[in-house]
C-alpha cells in the first residue's frame, strides 16, 4: 500500500511518514498542494493523508479537484482546528474522513485501514486469505496452514500486495508502485530479492508452491 502524504509542516510529515513506514507502507511526502497535485498525476496512490492549510494549493481545492476529476482514491484530511466547520467543509470538499491535529498515531493508523478495507469491498474484513495462506491485517501474522512465517516488514508489504491481487500478473513496475516509495530506483533488482525471499518463508518445503514467475513480465500469487 502506497500513500501519499501532503503536509508543509515538515515535523509533522516526518513524523506520519515515519510511523507508516514502520507499519509497513510505502510513503511519499508533498511539501505543498503543487507538489502533492503532481505527485498525484505521476504516481499511483492507495490513500492520501491530506492537510487543509497548504501554500500553493490548499487542501479543500485540491481535494474538490480530484473529486471533481472523478478520482476515487480514499482522502483523510488532516486540520489544526478541530471546528464542526472545518470538519464539515472537508467532508463537503470530498474527503472520506477527518482528524484533527494533534490526534494519535494509533487513531491514525486505524482510520487508514478503515478506508483501505472499504476500499477492498464493502464487507469489513480483516484478513486476506489465499489457498492456505492467511494474512490478518490487525496482528499483521500470516500463517501458511498450521505454519506461522515470520516476515519482515517489507516482505509483509509485498505478500499484501500480492495477495490483494492473488491470481493475477504483477509487474515489477506495480509492486514497486504499490510497496516502494518515489526513492526506489526501478533498475535494481531489489524486487526480485525480496521475492526470494518470500518464496523462502512460503513456498520452501512445500509441495504445491504458490508464488509463480511470469517470464518478462512479473509475478503471480496463485489461487
Ligand atoms: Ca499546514
Amino acid at each position: 500500500m502506497r500513500i501519499l502524504v501532503i503536509e508543509d509542516e515538515i515535523k509533522i510529515a516526518q513524523f506520519i511518514k515515519r510511523g507508516l513506514k514502520e507499519e509497513g507502507y510505502a510513503v511519499d511526502v508533498a511539501a505543498d498542494g503543487e507538489e502533492g497535485d503532481f505527485f498525484l498525476s505521476t504516481n499511483d496512490y492507495d490513500l492520501i493523508i491530506l492537510d487543509l492549510m497548504l501554500p500553493k494549493i490548499d487542501g479543500l481545492t485540491l481535494c474538490r479537484q480530484l473529486r471533481e476529476a472523478g478520482r476515487q482514491i480514499p482522502i483523510i484530511m488532516l486540520t489544526a482546528k478541530d471546528t464542526v466547520k472545518d470538519k464539515v467543509r472537508g467532508l463537503d470538499s470530498g474527503a472520506d474522513d477527518y482528524i484533527a491535529k494533534p490526534f494519535a498515531f494509533e487513531e491514525l493508523l486505524a482510520r487508514i485501514r478503515v478506508l483501505l478495507r472499504k476500499k477492498d469491498s464493502q464487507t469489513v474484513t480483516t484478513q486476506l486469505k489465499v489457498d492456505e495462506l492467511v494474512m490478518d491485517l490487525l496482528t499483521q501474522k500470516v500463517k501458511r496452514g498450521e505454519r506461522e512465517i515470520e516476515l519482515t516488514v517489507k516482505e509483509y508489504a509485498l505478500l499484501e500486495y500480492l495477495m490483494r491481487n492473488a491470481g493475477n500478473i504483477v509487474t515489477r513496475t506495480m509492486i514497486s508502485e504499490h510497496v516502494w516509495d518515489i526513492n526506489f530506483d526501478t533498475m535494481t533488482n531489489v524486487i526480485d530479492v525480496y521475492i526470494n525471499y518470500l518464496r523462502n518463508k512460503i513456498d520452501s518445503g512445500a509441495e504445491r508452491k504458490m508464488i509463480h514467475t511470469v517470464r518478462g513480465k512479473g509475478y503471480f500469487l496463485k489461487k
